[in-house]
């Protein structure tokens, strides 16, 4: 079996970081809740295990916990902050109301010479977040660092590859923390670095053919980088036994329909069956004279699955349905840690009801984004679709305040090229989460060329944000505003004005309906 790492979820906020992190040191690494722990450590025989942190206060009744017996294993343990403590605790040493909180940047100094800190500075800045302390490290254990409030910040027990630390290392706040899991994981669990996104297509391919044999598979195509990456694995593994779909709805960005085309149709370079369904006139239609956003969204859902199942039912019966399912999503549904669910996961509003098949392949259920868009490079599938922004099912009609119509539609296609081509001539791209124009419903007098106006206003929205959960407006040059207003107002017709959105998430949005 792979080298893995698991990581005992306690309920840390940080839970997926921990895990992201390990692989960014090319070691695999899941997520299991603490009440399934010790099963899934009998089963995957991790080479490492690193216990998250947690909201709760480990010396109150009913805080999560784990049987002792994970210490008695032989397998490295890494505790983070709840971790930690919760070592101590079951140890035998003592934690309680700390006399001082540590919330935020703190300067911790560390012992070099223990094997967590190799290479480390001695004086390192680390996050930091907790209201409990450990009073006293468990009998056997060393201090191999310390703060000016926490005389405990890490401590560790070599001979029995027991480590804890009271700050978290997979915050990037904390500068050295990478370099803290890394030496956790290569000079303790002695782990060698097998996880690599190229060994990982290579075996999926493998995996995929020897699952389907000699089915059918049929796949959905949004152009969104999930499930083009899907795609492309399937159609390397199976060729032309699989079928893609990919309607196009009329509400894509500018020039997305024909780049789906140009790499997934019979000019590009994969040998599968291609189905583009030109159905533009048909989501226009529908959605004629319709203002409300829930409602804009639901007719989209219910044409687009319509459509979906009537090109499904012309190729018949196929064994298997393909999903660009990728962990996060697997995380969040509750299956993989401790975390609430925050959303129950359809990759496509409710398709598998409507489409007749025997199983459903996930090939990246194990991946996050940036392994996705990894394996997607290494599939050498063209950057602009590897390395696509998150772009909402529904599309531009959510963008599009009140009514839709196709002259809207033209206007913040234009506006929103415009934008993103901008941005990316900048180098701003890099740093930003999010970033697209919105046609506002508002029309107002403006003066061209010594004419009076009466056009539509367009917003430009660009957001900095690492988990889409919160984000913040892009502080981004006015010049490079500027310009674009400039263009905007030049180059797309019916547009008189130009705004920019500065409000976070919360309390708005990141899209606009
Ligand atoms: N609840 C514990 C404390 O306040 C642990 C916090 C954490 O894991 N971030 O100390």
């Amino acid at each position: 079996m792979a080298e893995t790492i698991l990581v005992v979820d306690f309920g840390g906020q940080y839970n997926q970081l921990i895990a992201r992190r390990v692989r960014e040191c090319h070691v695999y690494s899941e997520i299991v809740s603490y009440t399934k722990a010790m099963e899934a450590i009998r089963e995957k025989k991790p080479a490492g295990i690193i216990f998250t942190g947690g909201p709760n206060s480990v010396y109150l009744e009913d805080s999560p916990s784990i049987s002792t017996e994970v210490f008695e294993l032989g397998i490295p343990v890494l505790g983070i902050c709840y971790g930690s403590q919760l070592m101590m605790h079951l140890l035998g040493g003592h934690v309680c109301v700390a006399p001082e909180r540590e919330y935020g940047k703190t300067e911790v100094n560390v012992d070099t010479k223990s094997k967590l800190f190799q290479g480390v500075s001695e004086k390192t800045i680390c996050w930091m977040s907790h209201n409990d302390y450990i009073e006293k490290a468990a009998p056997g254990f060393t201090i191999s660092a310390y703060t000016t409030n926490c005389p405990v910040a890490a401590m560790e027990w070599p001979e029995r590859n027991l480590y804890a630390v009271q700050f978290h290392p997979e915050v990037l706040h904390t500068q050295e923390g990478t370099k803290m899991l890394s030496n956790f994981v290569y000079n303790v669990c002695g782990c060698k670095g097998e996880w690599t996104m190229d060994s990982f297509v290579e075996k999926s391919i493998e995996a995929i053919r020897a699952k389907v044999g000699d089915g059918k598979v049929l796949c959905a195509l949004s152009g969104g980088v999930d499930s083009s990456v899907a795609a492309v694995m399937l159609a390397k593994a199976v060729g032309k036994q699989l079928t893609c779909v990919f309607v196009d709805h009329g509400l894509l960005r500018k020039n997305e329909s024909e780049e789906v085309c140009s790499v997934f149709g019979p000019e590009g370079p994969y040998d599968l069956n291609f189905i583009c369904v030109d159905a533009r006139q048909r989501f226009y239609d529908k959605l004629k004279g319709v203002e409300e956003p829930e409602k804009k969204r639901k007719i989209i859902g219910e044409e687009f699955i319509r459509v979906f199942e009537e090109e499904a039912k012309k190729i018949g019966t196929v064994d298997f349905l393909v999903q660009g399912t990728i962990y996060p999503d697997v995380v969040e549904s509750g299956a993989g840690g401790e975390s609430t669910v925050i959303k129950s996961h359809h990759n496509v509003g409710g398709l598998p009801d409507y489409v007749d098949f025997k199983e459903i392949i996930e090939p990246l259920r194990d991946l996050f984004k940036d392994e996705v868009r990894n394996a997607g490079r290494q599939l050498g599938i063209p950057e602009y679709l590897v390395s696509r922004q998150p772009f909402p099912g529904p599309g531009l009609a959510i963008r599009i305040i009140g009514e839709v119509t196709e002259e809207k539609i033209k206007m913040v296609q234009d506006a929103d090229a415009i934008w993103r081509e901008e941005i990316a001539a900048a180098g701003e791209d890099k740093n930003l989460g999010q970033y697209f124009a919105a046609l506002t419903n508002m029309r107002s007098v403006g003066v061209m060329g010594d004419e009076r106006t009466y056009d539509y206003a367009v917003a430009l929205r660009a957001v900095t944000t690492t988990d889409f959960m919160t984000a913040e407006p892009a502080y981004l040059p006015w010049d490079l505003i500027a310009k674009v207003t400039s263009r905007i107002v030049n180059e797309v017709p019916h547009i008189n004005r130009v705004m920019y959105d500065c409000t976070g998430k919360p309390p708005a949005t990141i899209e606009f309906e």
